[in-house]
This record gives C-alpha cells, sequence and structure tokens, in this order.
C-alpha cells in the first residue's frame, strides 16, 4: 500500500455551541497522538432530523449518513456531540463510526453521566471523549476492534473499561496505521 504524503487534515466538528470546548479538546488529542492535523470545523446545528421521539435520543446511524453525505473539505472529519445517541442494537453508544468512512461521532453525553453518585470531573469526561475520538478515528482508518484490553482500539462497553484504556494504540494497530500515513514520525 502506498503512503500518502501530504500531510491528512481531520476535520473536528462541534455540534451545538455547548460543544465546542470539548472538540478543542479533541483536536488537540488527534493532533498530539496520532500525527494528524486538525482543524476545527464551524459548528453545526444539533440533527434534530435523527432525534427518536420513543428513545429520546438520536440515532447515530441516520446523522452519520448525514454527514457522510456532506462533502466535508477533511480527509477525515470527527463530529462532536453533546446529545445521547444510539444504534439500534445498544441502549447507547459513545461514539460510531464506519470502517474505512470519512465520518465518526463522539457524544459526550453519557461520558459525563453520573457513577456510583459521583460526577467526573470536566477533565476525565475531556478524556474519555478524547479516547472515543481517537477509537472512532481508527475505524475511519481502516481498524477494526481489538482484542488488547491495553489499546484504544479494544471496544469499551461501559465507562469503567474505557476509564482502563491507555493512550495507547498496541503494536499491530500502530503498524497498521503506520501502512496508511506517517502515524509515528
Ligand atoms: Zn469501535
Ligand atoms: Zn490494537
Amino acid at each position: 500500500m502506498l503512503k500518502l504524503s501530504k500531510p491528512l487534515i481531520v476535520g473536528v466538528a462541534p455540534v451545538g455551541k455547548d460543544s465546542v470546548f470539548a472538540a478543542r479538546v479533541i483536536a488537540a488529542h488527534i493532533s498530539g497522538y496520532m500525527n494528524l492535523k486538525t482543524e476545527i470545523i464551524p459548528t453545526l446545528n444539533i440533527p434534530s432530523f435523527a432525534y427518536n421521539e420513543k428513545r429520546f435520543q438520536y440515532n447515530a446511524g441516520v446523522i452519520l449518513k448525514s454527514y457522510e453525505a456532506m462533502e466535508f473539505e477533511y480527509d477525515k472529519v470527527i463530529a462532536v456531540l453533546n446529545v445521547d445517541i444510539f444504534m439500534p442494537i445498544f441502549t447507547h453508544v459513545f461514539g460510531e463510526a464506519k470502517q474505512g468512512g470519512k465520518c465518526g461521532l463522539v457524544s459526550v453525553f453519557r461520558l459525563k453521566m453520573e457513577q456510583d453518585c459521583i460526577y467526573p470531573a470536566p477533565s476525565l469526561v475531556y478524556e474519555r471523549a478524547a479516547k472515543v475520538a481517537l477509537h472512532e478515528l481508527g475505524h475511519l482508518f481502516n481498524l477494526l476492534h481489538c482484542e488488547d484490553h491495553r489499546c484504544l482500539m479494544h471496544f469499551s462497553g461501559d465507562l469503567c473499561q474505557l476509564d482502563k484504556t491507555p493512550f495507547y494504540f498496541c503494536r499491530y494497530c500502530t503498524a497498521f496505521l503506520q501502512g496508511f500515513y506517517h502515524f509515528k514520525s
């Protein structure tokens, strides 16, 4: 596989005004951990077309489909939401992206929920959001889920697992990304 020579640019799109700060934190983590250029895209509207009135949640598949159809001038796009998103087979998801797709979603909604009557500090919420973003970006670069519990591509079904996952791609996933672009300089 030929490595792309021009630097890849990831657009980070806040969805709704209250996602702007999370988008900035996520963009900083993407450039720091994945050696990619990032740009903050002007804020998108909350996708009311994807709202499911029976579940009081937004359908992540519907949102992704509409974002994939928008012609963003970026190699990849991560949209950052502050609403509850779901996929039909799950009660909720932290993020969503199709393998090899152009756009991925991250929602901070469930990342800031209380556990054992304690609300997480904002720094922990942003750390979680950044992990979800790196994971979804991995999917956009064609990575599948990884069996290594210490790898960002390991599937995290709950906050406990997400908090245990370090900011680290295993050797296999690193080599895979390296085949796509200059993941590590
Ligand atoms: Zn995944
Ligand atoms: Zn891995």
